[in-house]
Parts: structure tokens; sequence; C-alpha cells
């Protein structure tokens, strides 16, 4: 009975952790989960006879003394790599040679991370090892289990052994690394090291506690229900058996399909949340493979593809002040422009003046900057050389250059800001994001535009932009009538937006295009936004406290309130978002993915909105559709691993009637 209950505890899980680490779909709440985790432990202590070292109360182990050497049973071998596309070709060209013309191929993209090999035997992971120099490396058993994304258990009890590797959100990363300098310990230098110093712990629970995680690639099987023929198979198998895999994988029918793959990740890799140097080309047929063979130190079926870097040192010229629409006031590089992962580069941020204190950055160093997650590269820091010393400390401003108040310090916040609520600077800021895209999007004012109309005073705040006329246009240098009309309408056009639009244009602190959405889908009108409680704006979902405070005090300033109801008076529609106008996708919930040919995903969104359909940012079990446009990434995956129904473009328009 006992035995079963244990049994049963961990399958369940095992199952939600599996969907929670691996598929990024949690099936329960936390809670749910701690409270079955907890009966399991307290079974496991009253009868130890029944712990097994595959039971999930089993990923923390001890401290170890040091880590053992070990043979592996399979080489990892390098591979070889080129940044030339026309050396990809000359590869695949030795390959066609001997197999004809399209051999397939699988690309997979190469995460810079630490390759490990790990080995299962009838199911249960008992051996994990680092790559070390491919023949030789250091067992890391351990410290491994205590990953999530590597399973215990496997859905089969099949011997495999499987190569993986381990890599750092680049989130968890830098909030790692902003720990470390809070401790005033010294941070790791990339995402790369920093796993690297995780997996390499002597108490593995200090590994548990660092967000490591593990894309597995190349099975290799040994006793298994199926053995696949083609490494694609192998891919779907490992799927299969719980590993978790990259979704970026892609299989084409020749080189040149590789190459569009390589070129489509070279810029698309910065949205991902880990580090990626390339992408590697494997030769799809298992038995090709084997004909192909290997040189002393690399597969002959497999290459890889490194993306330009994505550091490079340059000279910085001057620190600009930037002021934002909330006030906060950064520092921004002016670089000697260079070429950064194939663009042109002369700015980059510095975040904020703690940082260039920080890291001693002067006018005039020689600096390293690096592209990551974000578009805008940033400086990581200053190279050593004689110069530094020469050059003058930097000093933080003491007053706005725009304005010429002081700027303070706001607790809580790492920012220094400038508090005067008629900063030019401020007001301008405010006014450009108005018309921006995420906000009130009148693209046809830019911010020329904006400067114009504010040395003129003819505005001085979003409402302003209203109150225009044909003819205030027409006193703008170089504006000539149609122009003038065009910017006319558009600002008029602006009335009929979303609430949802309307509030992030308010450039409420904190209150993003996202937060936005959370708040109209709970608050459907702006009256209702003026009596909301603080309470009912910290319960929603993804709305925390601090930011609940700030829709408060914004919707109870006075000065606000006469602003708001003047909006009214020039006849906004935002009370009703979105006119429903049928009912025929009541009760499904749509999440939309990847880029569409006939209209943007805000577009589609807004047809199913006034169909009485729903739309989701993520997938799950409750998604009635995916919408799949082109380059569709993970949530095409989960989508299709649930089961979930997908469209293409041309089969929605189909559906909501429009083709
Ligand atoms: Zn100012």
């Amino acid at each position: 009975m006992i035995q079963e209950r244990i049994n049963f505890l961990r399958n369940e899980l095992n199952k939600y952790s599996y969907n929670y680490y691996v598929l990024d779909n949690p099936l329960i709440s936390d809670f749910e989960y701690d409270n079955l985790y907890k009966e399991l432990e307290e079974l496991e202590k009253q009868n130890p006879i029944f712990i097994t070292p595959d039971s999930p109360t089993q990923r923390v182990g001890g401290i170890s003394t040091g880590f053992k050497e070990v043979k592996h049973k399979y080489r990892l071998y390098s591979l070889d790599n080129t940044y030339n596309y026309d050396e990809l070709r000359k590869w695949y060209e030795k390959i066609t040679n001997e197999f004809g013309n399209n051999v397939e191929l699988v690309c997979e993209l190469k995460i810079d991370g630490l390759a490990i090999a790990l080995a299962y035997k009838n199911g249960s992971f008992v051996h994990g090892a680092t790559r070390g120099n491919g023949i030789i490396g250091e067992e890391i058993t351990q410290n491994l289990r205590t990953i999530k994304a590597i399973p215990l258990k496997l859905f089969e009890n099949a011997d495999v052994e499987v190569r993986g590797e381990i890599y750092m959100p680049k989130t968890s990363f830098e909030k790692l690394n902003d720990e470390n300098i809070l401790r005033g310990e010294k941070p790791f230098a990339n995402p790369r090291n920093a796993a690297a110093g995780s997996l390499r712990q002597l108490d593995s629970s200090i590994t548990a506690k660092r967000d490591l995680s593990m894309f597995t690639y190349t099975p290799i099987i040994e006793r298994a229900k199926k053995q696949p023929t083609t490494h694609w198979e192998g891919i779907q198998y490992v799927k299969e058996l719980g590993f978790k895999i990259n979704p970026n994988i892609r299989l084409v029918k020749n080189i040149e399909g590789a190459i569009e793959f390589c070129k489509e990740w070279e810029t698309k890799r910065f949205e991902l949340d880990y580090a990626t140097d390339g992408v590697v080309i494997k030769v799809n047929n298992l038995a090709y493979q084997n004909e192909l063979g290997f040189t002393s130190r690399a597969p002959k079926w497999a290459t890889a593809f490194k993306f330009p870097p994505e550091e490079i040192s340059t000279t910085l010229r001057d620190i600009e002040i930037g002021i934002g629409k909330t006030g906060a006031v950064t520092p921004v590089a002016i670089l000697e422009p260079v070429n950064l992962a194939g663009s042109i580069v002369s700015r980059a941020s510095l975040h904020n003046f703690d940082e260039i204190k920080r890291l001693d950055i002067r006018i005039g160093d020689r600096v390293l900057i690096k592209k990551a997650a974000e578009i805008i590269p940033k400086v990581v820091k200053v190279c050593d050389s004689n110069e530094h010393n020469n050059l003058p400390e930097y000093d933080i401003p003491h007053v706005c250059p725009s304005c010429g108040e002081p700027i303070k310090e706001v607790e809580g916040e790492v920012n220094l800001y400038c508090l005067n609520p008629n900063c030019p600077a401020i007001l301008r800021a405010k006014l450009e994001y108005w018309v921006s895209k995420e906000a009130m999007d009148i693209d046809s004012v830019g911010p020329s535009i904006i400067e114009k109309l504010y040395n003129l005073g003819l505005v001085q705040a979003p409402i302003d932009f209203y109150k225009l006329t044909t003819d205030d246009f027409l006193k703008l240098d170089l504006v000539k009538e149609k122009s003038a009309n065009n910017m006319y309408n558009a600002i008029q056009e602006s009335k009929k937006k979303t609430l949802s639009k309307f509030i992030t244009a308010l450039s409420i602190r904190n209150v993003g295009k996202e937060t936005a959405e959370l708040l109209v889908n709970e608050i459907p009108t702006l009256d209702a936004f003026k009596s909301v409680s603080i309470e009912k704006l910290s319960e929603i979902d993804g709305i925390g406290d601090k930011i609940a405070k700030n829709i408060y005090e914004f919707f109870h300033n006075e000065h606000n309130l006469k602003t708001l109801d003047e909006f009214k008076t020039y006849g906004f529609e935002f009370n009703n978002s979105i006119q429903i106008r049928t009912d025929e996708l009541a009760g499904k919930t749509f999440v939309l993915t990847g880029t569409l040919q006939s209209m943007t995903r805000d577009e589609a969104s807004d047809i199913i909105k006034s169909k009485g359909g729903k739309t989701s940012s993520s997938v799950s079990k409750k998604t009635s559709y995916v919408i799949a446009g082109e380059s569709a990434g993970s949530k095409l995956d989960k989508a299709q691993n649930l089961g979930v129904i997908i469209l293409n473009e041309t089969e929605f328009l189909k559906m909501v009637g429009m083709e």
C-alpha cells in the first residue's frame, strides 16, 4: 500500500516536473506540487527502505570532496567550424559527391554552454560527466541531478547515453551577478562561466539553487523500444523519453536550406534567453553518418557555422545624458562606430551611473561592447590600457541637462531622476511615447515634428495633439498641405484606439503595453479605473504592489483626472475598446505566433476579439487554436506537444470569413 502510494506520488511529481521544466508548461500550482512533494518526503522518511536514487526527493545530495576523472564510454568529438557560407557549401559538396544530391541535413542552434554526457540504465539516470577533453571528463552526477530539466527517470526503461548542453538563462545570469555584486563578490563574465562555476560546486545544494537548464542532443541508443534511422527521428525520440530539446531545430533538404537557417538566426538569436554562438549542421541519415565517420578530432558528417562575434572593443567618445518619460536620467555611451554582429553600432547602454563608477568608465577609454538579448548593445568593461589612468574620472551630473533642476535619488530605484514635472525633456519624451507604435501609434508624427511643435509652444502635453488644426501643422518648416492633412487625420484616427493602448500611452510608471493589457482585461472602462481600489489592482495577476500603487496614484491625481475628462470631450471612444460584432468565436482562446503576411498580430487579435474570441500570449491546454505565421517558435512546438489545433494564416482567414 505504502509503496504503491510512493510510486504514485513519484510518477505524479515526475510528470509535473517534466511539464514545468522540460515543456515549459506548468500543469499545477507550486503549492499543489509542494504538497505532493512533502507527502512523498514524509512517506520516504518513515519508510527509508523504499527510497531509490531516481525519486524526485533525491535531487540534492551531499558535499563531495572533489571530482573524479572518468573515461567516456563514447568519445565526445569537437566540431569543425567556419564563419563562411562557401566553406559550408564545400563541406556539403564532399558529402553529395559520395551520396548524390539532396542529402538531408538537420540544423540545430549551437548553445554556448557546457557539454556533458549523461548515461541512463533501465530508464534511470546513473552517471553524468563533463566533456573534459572528449576522452576523459569529470564525474559530476551529484550536481547534474539537481538540474530539473535532466530527468532522473525516463518514460521508458531504456539504456541510452545522451549529450547535452548545460546553460544558464541570460535573465538568471544577470540576477545572479546582481546578487554577487551586492554581496561584494566578483561577477561572472558571461552565462557560460556562471553555468560552469555552478556545476563545479562541491556542495550540490549550491548548484541546486542556480537556475541551470539543459538542451539534449545526439542520443546514443543502446537498448530501447525504437531504433531511429535518422538524426531527426532520434531527436524526436529523445523528446518522447522525457528530455528537453531545443525547439529551434529544422530538417532541411540541402545546404542552401541550412544557410537560410543560419542567416535567420544570426539576428534572431538576440531574442533568445540563452546564448547561442552558431548553428550545428548534421547529416540526417544515420547510415550515411556511419559511412562518413570521423577525422582524428571531429565527425565528417557534422560541421558548425559560427556567428560573427557579439563582443568588440571601440573608443568611448562621450557620455550623453538621456531623460526618459518617467524622468529617469540615464547615461548613454557615444562610441566610435564599429561593426558588431552584423550591424554598425555608435551608441550603447551604460545602464546607470553606479555602473559607470563600478567599471570606472572614463570618456576616451577603450571599451568592450556586447550585444545581448536587448537590441541596444551595452558596455561591458573597460579594456586595459595605459591611457586609462591619464583620463579624468567621470563626474556624475548633479543637475538635469534639460531643465537645470537637481537630479535626485528615488528610494528603491537604481536610476537617478529629474523630478521636475515641467522638465522639457520629460514632456518631450512623453509626447514621443504617445505617438509610438506601442502606444497610440501615430506614425506620421515623428520626433522631429514633435520637437518643432513643442518649440513653437503648440504641444506641451499629449492632450494638445487633439487641439491642433491643419493650419497649425502648416506653421512648421517644410510641412506642406498634404502631410499636414495626413498628420491631422492620423491624430483624429487615434481617438478610436483601444483602451489598453490609451492606458499604455499615459506613461504611468512601470505600466507598459503588456501591463496595460492585463489591466484592461479586468478593468474594461476608463471610469472603472478611477474607482478601482488598490487592493483590487494588486489582486490582478501580473500586477505587483508597487505597480498597483503607481496606477492608483495616477488615477487619484487631480490634474490627471482633469486631463482624462478633457480627452473625453475630444471624442475618444476607448470605453468599449473593441466592438464585439459577432459571437462566432465565443469561448475560443487563440495564441498568435510568428509573422503573418496579410496583417500584424495586433490586427489579427482585434479580429478575434471582434468576433467574441479571446487571445492569450502563452499556449496551454486551454488554448483552442494556435495561429502560426512565418518563423513561429517555441509556442508552435508547445502546441504540437499539447495537441492544440494549429492553423496557418490562410486557414485562420477562412475561419473568420476573410478569404
Ligand atoms: Zn529636467
